[in-house]
């Protein structure tokens, strides 16, 4: 299925709490190996094909660090 949008991750506003990628149906967020500047890991996209842009991950966030982008 064509994606029909993409999550925008605000990788210095995430405190690494994972709800987003626990929440998101389609299983492709996963957490970086990469640090940002308070030493926490973030969520990244590992699959750009398939966001249905259902909002789940923006929702479930409590930094709100993730907005979705439509196509
Ligand atoms: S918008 Fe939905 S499908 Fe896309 S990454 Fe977030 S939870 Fe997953
Ligand atoms: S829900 Fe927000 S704070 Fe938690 S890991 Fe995802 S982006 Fe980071």
């Amino acid at each position: 299925m064509a994606a029909k949008g993409e999550p925008l991750i605000n990788s210095e506003r995430c405190k690494g709490c994972g709800l987003c990628i626990a929440n998101c149906p389609k299983n492709i967020l996963e957490m970086s190996k990469e640090f940002n500047s308070d030493g926490v890991t973030f969520p990244t996209l590992n699959d750009e094909e398939t966001c249905t842009a259902c909002t789940f991950c923006a929702t479930m966030c409590p930094e709100n660090a993730i907005q979705i982008r439509r196509f």
